[in-house]
């Protein structure tokens, strides 16, 4: 399932090709992904200009010169693919291709001879139309909690998420009306790095003032480094993907705790072993030298 972090790489790597550039073509290949397309969604995206490419916690935002946008969600196994019209021979490119044509569902051709291709083996990933200037209502993005890559987002942003807060930091970060699009991986390397035990109250980023604490500077700086460095990760494999393929979406993230349960601690001078915990359902994976 993508994390933010490939989100964003996708956003990236859509945006020079998408911003500015007009829907000439939409080709529906099927009439639903996880839900049915909106009524008239080839009619209502075919002519209009793409004026933003944003992203708000791992929903995808293509706003047009209509006053609506273009809501994606990549599901679990959506990615993008951009061809270049004038250079592609589809015959030969797609037989080459790891993933099958036949879970091509959604085809944009662009007025810059561009050509955007959404592809979705599970069929996990889902669009929506809706008016610009309802998005924070529509029914997906309503109620998500704070952006982690905003700039806003800071030790007193947490503070005042978790002051008095009654769950574990582990489930408090996972919580999405309090912090939008972090997944069960970017939490458990966060407080990793925060050196921070998962199982610690959340309240601990406030004090009794409601301040924000030590804590909360470490885990706003582990949370945003942990990002952002998966971005870039991920930007360097869309170079090369880009190359390749052209596909967009997916990439080997690289873990200093998640899945290595029984392993030494990468830490430096630290001779723990992580753990892995069962937290609200989910695997934790810390080492209880460090992380206090
Ligand atoms: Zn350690």
């Amino acid at each position: 399932m993508p994390e933010l972090p490939e989100v964003e790489t996708v956003r990236r790597g859509l945006a020079p090709a998408m911003l500015g550039a007009r829907i000439e073509k939409v080709e529906l290949r099927r009439a639903d992904i996880r839900f049915p397309f909106p009524e008239g969604f080839e009619k209502r995206l075919t002519g209009r200009q793409i004026v933003e490419v944003n992203r708000r916690a791992k929903y995808l935002l293509f706003q047009l010169d209509s006053g609506e946008t273009l809501i994606v969600h990549l599901g679990m196994s959506g990615s993008f693919r951009m061809e270049k019209t004038a250079v592609s021979t589809p015959g030969k490119f797609h037989h080459e291709r790891a993933k099958d044509p036949k879970h091509d569902h959604v085809v944009l051709v662009l007025d810059n001879a561009w050509v955007v291709t959404y592809n979705d083996p599970r069929r996990f990933g889902f669009m929506d139309l809706t008016p610009t200037e309802a998005l924070a209502k529509h029914p997906r993005l309503r109620g998500l909690g704070a952006e982690p890559l905003a700039p806003e987002f800071d030790a007193h942003c947490l503070a005042k998420l978790f002051a008095g807060a009654r769950i574990s930091l582990k489930a408090g970060l996972l919580d999405q009306k309090r912090v939008a699009g972090l997944g069960n991986i970017y939490v458990c390397e966060a407080l990793f790095r925060a050196r921070l035990a998962p199982s610690r109250e959340a309240s601990i980023l406030a004090d009794a003032r409601g301040a924000s604490t030590r804590a909360a500077f470490a885990v706003a700086e582990a949370i945003r480094n942990v990002l952002e460095e998966a971005v870039e990760a991920g930007g360097s494999t869309l170079r090369d993907h880009r190359q390749a393929n052209g596909e967009l979406g997916y990439f080997q993230h690289v873990f200093k705790v998640y899945d290595r349960e029984g392993l030494r601690c990468v830490r430096e001078r630290c001779r723990g072993i992580i753990a892995r915990i069962t937290q609200s359902g989910r695997s934790t994976f810390y080492c209880s030298k460090c992380q206090r």
